[in-house]
């Protein structure tokens, strides 16, 4: 774990990248905003997590970070007494923790419920959609208070590294960090669309996946959404599929969602 710092005294805010050593964009965004340093009137620590699965370039070494919270400083794998230091380094921060995907280009915003945290910060961020995991954030740094996800869009890819410097930019303007900088939330923006997250679905074993449903777009009862082998999988009932890819996930396509409402900044 690599920890830098921007400003003096404690941090109460907080940046994580590459709690999935696969996803580079978070490292790019994070080195490229400490290359060029903006004034701060808040000190600001920036957190390189998994330094080790980053420089095997793997999304981790024993286990998934994102599923090992709370950790424990003497467990077995990398990844568990990974998830308990990084666990202690964020205690007291509002974070911001970078992720990409293999399902959607856009950046978007995931807490695990929509408290005042997020709606604080949401706004400022440049996202349209968040997505609210509760219940399903088992073991991931979002079941903690005050942490917020972003997805900065396709893994590997230029735009998600130049997103994940819009949304830390972002970030550091709704907690107050930027100095010279008055917190205004986009006027023009559009409003933030909450949708929640409901069951996985599964994929059978199959050497072909296809999804033909759009991530955030209805998909209608009766609707085939995706194929296994050229299995179709139709829809019972409506739903908005979120994180749905035909290879991101081992053994399932990604999620249905509903609609739940908007956020007004
Ligand atoms: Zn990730």
């Amino acid at each position: 774990m690599r920890i830098e710092q921007l400003g003096e005294g404690t941090p109460e805010v907080a940046v994580v990248a590459a709690i999935h050593g696969d996803e580079p964009c978070g490292v790019r965004a994070v080195e490229r905003v400490l290359d060029d340093p903006p004034a701060v009137d808040r000190p600001v620590k920036f957190v390189v997590a998994n330094e080790t699965a980053l420089a095997k370039g793997v999304r981790y070494v024993d286990e998934d970070l994102n599923r090992a919270f709370p950790g424990d400083p003497d467990a077995d794998t990398h990844e568990g007494r990974l998830a308990a230091a990084l666990a202690e380094e964020l205690r007291d921060c509002t974070t911001l923790s970078l992720h990409s995907t293999q399902s959607y280009a856009e950046p978007f915003a995931l807490v695990d419920a929509v408290d005042e945290i997020a709606r604080s910060v949401c706004p400022y961020l440049p996202v349209s959609v968040l997505v609210e995991t509760g219940g399903q954030s088992e073991g991931r740094l979002i079941e903690y208070p005050h942490v917020i996800e972003v997805e900065c869009g396709l893994q590997g890819s230029a735009a998600a590294a130049d997103n994940g410097v819009d949304l830390i930019r972002g970030f550091l303007t709704a907690t107050g960090a930027l100095a010279d900088d008055e917190p205004v939330a986009g006027e023009d923006a559009d409003p933030v669309v909450v949708y929640r997250l409901g069951p996985s679905v599964p994929k059978s074993v199959a050497e072909e996946y296809e999804v033909f449903a759009h991530n955030f777009e209805e998909v209608a009862a009766g609707e085939s959404f995706a194929a296994a082998d050229g299995d179709e999988l139709v829809a019972d009932e409506a739903f908005y599929p979120v994180l749905m890819s035909p290879y991101g996930y081992e053994d399932v396509f990604g999620y249905r969602a509903e609609r739940v409402g908007v956020l007004d900044g």
